[in-house]
């Protein structure tokens, strides 16, 4: 047979291209790039100021490294969420303290265990405290929906032969767990032993009732599409090395530990700052907030996302101050020395009512004050984009929880090649409102005294009528 040298050409170059999509650690070092997907909460990954941390994330990292490719984090907020977009291949690996369950395992390829977690029911000190699974009949627990925990609370059932009050709440973050226990909406939680070692700090009165069975495994979920293997024998051998070594220990210690020295946890760092770094400015902010009727709560976790409240703050990109002003916007609001904390929370502030005026004015709030806050870290362009994709894919850009699903998009060719404004860092706007949130409840709750359970911001709470310079955007 007579074989045609273009014939050959096309066999070799598809050859080399099946290589490349199929074999996951040849395509990763082709692309430079190692994709992650993880839930953005406090033990696993999230932005500090600007900065990526997080227990997994600094993992990943170090992996990333030794692949000598970079590192992408493609923050989910919530497991179901998570888990869909390993399935569509989105990332390489679900790197998010994802317990290894039969199920999942069903699906997903999975690494050998970094780490043993009990999962733990949680109460309030002072309550009925259940001993065991019987004890739980009648008791409201809340977990996250599509957890190992809501498997496990299925499997009781069984046993039980009957069903359980369980809230299945859709989020990344086991603190919306604590939230709910501590605000009384449900008696009970079920939440991993090192996330509520983590958040403990922050919710005094809320202790364990008991473990919810042995020490489940920790793993890495792998994409169920292209070929795995050899991936899977690199993470194997990386996580192997690293236990070996004494460096998972260490980096356990880092992130989870409870030396009395700073934990370099958000949120028990945060507790820390709260105490610490707030009380100089505590009465800065409040009045900076009532001279723009703010919310003294929300100026305080913007700046604290923003600076950690240190007014001399400074980053490589040129943002400075309490509240990271670039040179421009300092300029148009009028802010002469970023350094000088009264003018940059009032310059942060003024910014900031500034966007939510010109928000349309059929958004309510609290979806209000997201969306002004996405806006605030990505521009308002680039947020109109956002939300013209929301609408176009059928969600409402009224609805943070919508317009949110939408902003990552931005990072993506195939959409923002198709918006006004671009391409955008659509993730780091969603954790960064997200971190705010997160902040604003601890600030919020822990200026309440104990017993009041009034929530801090009323849900669709209509507009003032003196909004009128409100844009209407062409949607
Ligand atoms: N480890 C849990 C899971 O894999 C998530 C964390 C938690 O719910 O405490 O579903």
């Amino acid at each position: 047979m007579k074989i045609y040298p273009l014939t050959l050409i096309a066999l070799l170059a598809g050859w080399l291209v099946g290589c490349e999509s199929h074999d996951s650690l040849d395509r990763i070092r082709h692309d430079g790039e190692l994709v992650i997907v993880s839930r953005n909460s406090p033990t696993t990954y999230y932005l500090d100021k600007r900065e990526p941390k997080g227990f997994e994330y600094a993992l990943a990292a170090q992996l990333a490294t030794e692949l000598g490719v970079d590192l992408r984090v493609e923050p989910a907020f919530d497991l179901p969420g998570l888990f869909e977009r390993l399935s569509r291949n989105e990332a390489d690996i679900a790197a998010a303290g994802l317990t290894l369950t039969a199920r999942r395992a069903q699906d997903f390829p999975h690494s050998i265990a970094y780490q043993k977690l009990t999962p733990q029911v949680v109460y309030v000190a002072g309550t009925y405290r259940p001993r065991d699974i019987d004890d739980l009949t009648d008791m409201s627990i809340a977990v996250l929906a599509g957890s190992s925990h809501a498997e496990t609370l299925g499997v009781i059932e069984a046993q039980l032969g009957q069903e359980l009050n369980r809230v299945e709440v859709n989020a990344a973050d086991t603190m919306e767990l604590l939230e709910m226990v501590k605000q009384r909406k449900v008696q009970l939680a079920v939440i991993d032993s090192n996330e509520f070692a983590v958040q403990q700090s922050l919710y005094p009165r809320i202790k364990v009732a008991f473990d919810l069975g042995a020490e489940q495994d920790m793993v890495w979920y792998l994409s169920p599409q292209g070929d795995n293997a050899r991936l899977l024998a690199y993470i194997d051998t990386f996580i192997e090395r690293l236990h070996d070594d004494g460096t998972l220990a260490k980096m356990r210690e880092l992130h989870f530990g409870h030396t009395d020295s700073v934990s370099r946890i958000g949120s028990h760092t945060f507790a820390l700052k709260m105490r610490d770094a707030l009380p100089p400015y505590r009465d800065l902010i409040k009045t900076v907030a009532r001279e723009y009727n703010m919310d003294w709560h929300m100026l305080a976790a913007i700046a604290y996302q923003e600076s950690h409240w240190d007014p001399h703050a400074a980053s490589p990109t040129g943002v400075r101050g309490m509240m990271m002003l670039t040179l421009p916007t300092a300029r148009e609001m009028g802010v002469t020395n970023r350094l000088d904390a009264t003018q940059s929370l009032r310059g942060g502030a003024r910014y900031f009512k500034n966007i939510k005026r010109r928000l349309p004015d059929d958004i309510y709030e609290p979806d209000r004050t997201w969306l002004a806050l996405a806006a605030y870290n990505i521009g308002m362009g680039h947020l109109e984009d956002a939300r013209v994709l929301t609408q176009r894919q059928g969600g409402d850009p009224h609805l943070w929880r919508d317009v949110m699903e939408r902003l990552p998009l931005l990072q993506k060719s195939q959409y923002y090649s198709k918006t006004r404004y671009g391409y955008a860092r659509g993730s780091e706007a969603v954790t960064y409102v997200q971190n705010i949130r997160h902040y604003f409840n601890i600030l919020s709750w822990q200026e309440l005294p104990d017993q009041q359970t009034t929530p801090p911001m009323k849900i669709n709470e209509h507009l003032p009528n003196s909004v009128k310079h409100a844009r209407l955007w062409a949607l």
